[in-house]
């Protein structure tokens, strides 16, 4: 089939095929010329190429580079150059493209087809011979770093000594016969470390870039930031081979980056950046700090128009915010690159709704191209105004991705990855960042660097992951080997603090208070269409009255799972614990647990009052005890000495109740069965609690829900047990009212899905625990799963981890047989979902398609949950 596909003025190839075949810059390098756009002709070889390069041993698929020659013809005509011609030679630049954007992560090289004649070429046909031989050393520098992996430092010394010999400091100081010198000195560099002679044939130098930028889809960097990005299933990146346009031209060239609209806070603003006189990569590689491109108005005002008029055009073609890369060869404009820009969460829910009132794209649309992901940033806290105003602002750089970090000071990536990993919140501080920096970018709370602008490497990688980046703050100097910077007349090193704020670019000392966001706005607007479209309700996991409070401000609907063991651990509470659990006679059981009844009923009345008008499901006892008791020997002397016992009997009762496999073991409603008056006590403090509440008239909404069964007697049993408690409960406080609480149960065990149809019948509802079902599915221990899961993922046995997204090919089968086989046996019996699952986008798709009533997640998750089933639903 077709490896290779043109784009141009004779033909433009490729029409309805997609990202997959041509990569990403492929596709879009085509529809732009097809929507008549001035791109430089040039044409595109395929992904599956490379993946065949791979298949086949690092060999080119027979017959590409026949199809290349002909490529390589059409556009020689269609320029009327030729490739290493000494009159008028052909060049072009070679770039990698994948499906999915991976920035900075692979090679390009740029200038390819210059040779020595070529060079002279050149020089005649620009009159130029400064640019010609600039662009051959640039070609031998780039040639020989990404082909055949030459240090660039070898380079930069041969450059050195030219600049020594002339005198001059700067690069573009040195006159065209000291470039002439320099493309000597490079070649012989070339040769000394490369082993032979820069290539003079054009063809040859194609080949053999073509064969580096497959190359590089492999490199460790790469894999990395796949990984990171959970970018899986590509074929591989495809080339493309366009010929070269020039902004290094002169005062009346330039080049730049811009996005439609401003990635950062959303706003409908051109933003963008140029340099005047300077090649491609000089803008993104953050070297020269660029112009905003307003201020191309002044530099060529026809240009600066026709630049708008594209961008407006580019954006209602693709109805969504474009990121594109232009050059001005000797004042005209050329389009190089477009695509959809990233943007962080906060832009995304701002473009959203923006464009929906601009009439751009329908609501609809809107709520389904957020990543529910992305609004964990419209969550995140900010810095007090008050605080930041007290705060000493050592320097101000870019505001490159918003947020608010604050940490202490690395200097390598992989200090910052250790000490991140090691539990610490560090700012990676760099002069630049590169692609190799990735991980410890990951790692840190925040990125400072002291050069580069708005698109510079760290401030795109960091703004796609809503990382908070202060980019090109000029006035931080970077000592790297004394592990300081310099600011202000100040010295901060290694254990010291700083903040960031993403949003105005300020670095301040030391840590600045931050505080929680602020809902309204547009993220409501946005959380209100979600809200329209969705079917599936959305409660939160919360044990305490503060998180409940929270996770209704965030929009939850209920209480999905209150863990009620949290409950048992704050203050004297877990002293009490320790008394029930040592005590040797269930007379002395419960005196203890008849001092944990009021806590409990106090932090129940809280709960439902915070809750009120919605559900509250509250679980019973659910960790095998053991957990309870301390397992270090002072802390055991400790509690004895608390208690009034030896410690001889501590740990007696500590092995007593040591289990093999705890998880598998005596908990969840097997302590009920064994330990009834725990589950008497709990459900009288519920049942107190909602009486205290109907009495205040607070609208209390309870449900009982028992934990880890796995047939029907279990619950049948435990349900009896339940209502007499709360029948009891109420005589006892002569109440007559109607309480209405429900009893039902969590599917987490293999066996209760299976059963469900029996299960059911004692149940008013089910609750899908899924990450015990997980655990017990797999048979994967959810405490010890990280001894093997990255030998896992990286063998590509499981695509990510279970615990996070649920598998919906394994687990999912027993979620949907629990739903359907317990609705066979109670008609529209009310299913819900508490695992980790429910705030996890992909896994609410499938908890939608299979009828779930709602899920249930942790409360920053619960505005995510709300648009992530609005997209499920839509
Ligand atoms: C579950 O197993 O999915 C669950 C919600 O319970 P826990 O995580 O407390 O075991
Ligand atoms: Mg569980």
């Amino acid at each position: 089939s077709k490896m290779v596909f043109y784009f141009g003025k004779t033909k433009t190839e490729g029409q309805g095929e997609g990202k997959q075949l041509l990569g990403g810059k492929g596709v879009n390098l085509a529809e732009m010329t097809r929507i008549g756009l001035p791109v430089p002709p040039g044409f595109t070889i395929t992904t599956a190429c490379c993946d065949s390069y791979y298949k086949n041993g690092k060999q080119l698929p027979k017959g590409l580079m026949d199809e290349v020659n002909e490529a390589v013809a059409i556009l020689e005509k269609e320029l009327d150059k030729k490739f290493g011609d000494d009159e008028n030679p052909l060049l072009v630049s070679v770039r990698s493209g994948a499906a999915v954007s991976m920035p900075g992560m692979m090679n390009t090289i740029l200038n390819l087809g210059l040779n020595d004649a070529a060079t002279e070429g050149l020089a005649k046909a620009t009159d130029n011979p400064r640019f010609a031989y600039d662009a051959y050393r640039r070609l031998i520098n780039m040639y020989g770093d990404v082909v055949m992996g030459i240090d660039h430092e070898e380079f930069e010394h041969a450059f050195d000594k030219i600049k020594t010999k002339y005198k001059v400091d700067l690069d573009t100081d040195v006159p065209a016969e000291g470039l002439k010198e320099l493309c000597e000195a490079y070649k012989a560099v070339f040769k000394k470390h490369g082993g032979e002679d820069f290539p003079q044939d054009p063809i040859h130098q194609l080949q053999l870039a073509i064969e580096a930028v497959f190359g590089s889809w492999n490199t460790e960097r790469a894999v990395r930031y796949r990984e990171i990005e959970n970018i899986r299933g590509l074929l591989g990146t495809a080339v493309n081979v366009q010929s070269m346009v020039y902004g290094n031209m002169g005062d009346d060239s330039g080049t730049g980056v811009a996005f439609t609209r401003d990635p950062s806070s959303g706003q409908n603003k051109f933003f963008g950046e140029f340099l005047i006189n300077a090649q491609g990569e000089d803008v993104v590689a953050g070297i020269r700090t660029p112009l905003p491109v307003i201020e191309m108005k002044k530099w060529n005002k026809a240009v600066h128009a026709e630049l708008i008029a594209i961008k407006d055009k580019l954006e209602s073609h693709y109805k969504d915010v474009q990121d594109i890369e232009f050059t001005i060869e000797k004042g005209k404009l050329y389009m190089l690159q477009t695509r959809d820009g990233k943007r962080t969460g906060i832009a995304a829910v701002k473009i959203a709704v923006d464009m929906v009132k601009e009439g751009l794209i329908d609501e609809k649309t809107a709520v389904l191209r957020i990543p529910a992901g992305d609004l964990t940033q419209c969550l995140l806290p900010s810095f007090i105004p008050a605080a930041k105003k007290k705060a000493n602002v050592l320097a101000t750089g870019l505001p490159a991705s918003p947020g608010a970090a604050v940490g202490q000071l690395a200097f390598t990536a992989a200090e910052a990855k250790a000490r991140a990993e090691a539990g610490e919140s560090v700012l990676l501080i760099r002069k630049e960042t590169s692609p190799e920096d990735v991980d410890g970018m990951h790692a840190a709370a925040g990125i400072l660097t002291s050069t580069g602008g708005m698109t510079s490497h760290a401030a795109v990688v960091a703004r796609g992951w809503g990382k908070c980046c202060v980019a090109g703050a000029g006035d931080v100097d970077i000592n790297e080997k004394t592990k300081k910077i310099t600011v202000n007349g100040k010295t901060y090193g290694v254990g010291d603090t700083l903040s960031l704020d993403g949003t105005s670019g300020e670095v301040m000392e030391g840590a600045v208070d931050r505080q929680e966001p602020k809902l309204g706005g547009d993220f409501g607007t946005v959380m209100e269409w979600a809200d329209k479209y969705r079917t599936l309700g959305v409660r939160t996991n919360a044990d305490t009255p503060e998180d409940s409070k929270r996770a209704r401000a965030f929009g939850a609907e209920g209480i999905g799972l209150c863990r009620t063991e949290h409950m048992f651990f704050e203050g004297d509470r877990i002293g009490h614990m320790r008394a029930m659990i040592l005590a040797t006679t269930e007379e002395d059981r419960r005196k203890a647990l008849a001092k944990l009844l009021p806590f409990q009923r106090k932090d129940f009345v809280g709960i439902f009052t915070a809750m009120k008008g919605l559900p509250v499901t509250v679980r019973l006892l659910d960790p095998p005890l053991h957990e309870f008791l301390p397992h270090e020997k002072a802390a055991q002397k400790e509690m004895a000495e608390a208690l009034g016992i030896s410690t001889a009997e501590v740990k007696k009762r500590a092995e007593q109740l040591h289990e093999m496999n705890p998880m598998l073991g005596h908990r969840g409603c097997r302590l009920s069965v064994t330990y009834p008056e725990i589950l008497e006590m709990q459900v009288t403090a519920i049942t107190e609690a909602a009486i205290a509440c109907v009495n205040k008239k607070v609208d209390a909404k309870a449900e009982i829900m028992i934990p880890l069964v796995g047939t029907r007697a279990e619950l049948s049993m435990l349900r009896e047990k339940v209502e007499a408690t709360i029948e009891a409960t109420k005589a006892a406080k002569k109440f007559d009212g109607e309480l209405d609480i429900l009893i039902g149960t969590m599917i987490e065990i293999p066996r209760a899905a299976l059963t469900a149809d029996e299960v059911a019948q004692d149940a008013d509802f089910f609750s899908f625990g899924t990450n015990d079902l997980t655990q017990m599915t797999f048979g994967y221990s959810r405490d010890d799963i990280n001894t093997f899961l990255p030998d896992y993922l990286k063998q590509d046995i499981l695509h990510g981890d279970p615990f996070q997204s649920l598998d919906t090919t394994g687990v999912g089968q027993l979620v949907e047989m629990g739903v359907k086989k317990g609705r066979s046996s109670k008609k529209g019996l009310k299913c819900g979902i508490c695992g980790e699952h429910g705030g996890d986008p992909a896994s609410i798709q499938f908890c939608h398609e299979v009828g779930l009533d709602y899920v249930s997640c942790s409360p920053f998750r619960v505005p995510i949950a709300r648009l992530a089933a609005a997209q499920a639903a839509l």
